[in-house]
């Protein structure tokens, strides 16, 4: 079972609903949905963690995963930075988490994007 992610910036961005994690679908042990950047389209998409090669359903460019570090930054006056807003995946593989931080928004170009977990989904 997944979770559906939804992200919201103070700009009034507000991409679609994410449906990250496997699901129940039958190759969910290798598929592990998550929220990813594509610069070309400069917007949110969906695409394989664990695919080594994850494009854009889009443009088919290259994306980058929420969970790289140049695209957070640190929630000030947030202490303990290490707490889960969605976690994915086992010890045998790649481990997809998003922590609760501030996240790069594509739309003003600032770090200042939350991901929250809305409702989960199978
Ligand atoms: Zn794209
Ligand atoms: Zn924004």
């Amino acid at each position: 079972m997944g979770s559906i992610l939804v992200a919201k910036c103070p700009c009034g961005f507000e991409p679609e609903p994410i449906f990250a994690g496997g699901g129940m679908m039958e190759k969910y042990r290798t598929i592990c949905l998550a929220p990813a950047l594509c610069l070309r389209c400069e917007s949110i998409v969906t695409a394989n963690y664990w695919d080594e090669d994850a494009r854009c359903p889009h443009c088919r460019g290259r994306v980058k995963f929420y969970d790289d570090p140049n695209l957070q930054a640190s929630k000030e006056g947030v202490t303990n930075s290490l707490s889960e807003v969605f976690a994915w995946g086992s010890d045998n593989a790649k481990r997809f988490v998003l922590s609760d931080k501030f996240f790069y928004c594509p739309r003003c170009g600032e770090f200042k994007m939350e991901f929250r977990v809305d409702l989960p989904w199978d």
